[in-house]
């Protein structure tokens, strides 16, 4: 179980789920956790499989991620606009 995050870009409407510490099992049987980092090289946000994947962006792979990020630190890759939360939600 884990909390899901939508953000939306205030100029385009271009949408963003972020996911935070979603626990589980995956088709096989295999643990994951799935967390979201942000990218201070590129800012773009990568949900990791913490477990099975490598912690690297998947924009540009840049190994300088982070979990401690905040929402103004957000852009939209389409417009350069601001997101707002618009929905929370439970996985
Ligand atoms: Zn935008
Ligand atoms: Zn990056």
């Amino acid at each position: 179980m884990g909390l899901i995050k939508t953000y939306r870009c205030k100029k385009c409407g271009n949408q963003k789920q972020v996911k935070l510490a979603v626990e589980g099992n995956n088709t096989e049987g295999k643990p994951y956790l799935h967390d979201t980092f942000f990218c201070k090289d590129c800012s773009n946000l990568s949900i990791i499989d913490v477990v099975n994947e490598k912690m690297r962006c998947k924009k540009c792979m840049s190994k300088n991620i982070t979990k401690d990020w905040n929402l103004k630190d957000l852009r939209c890759d389409k417009c350069g606009g601001e997101f707002e939360l618009i929905q929370k939600g439970e996985t």
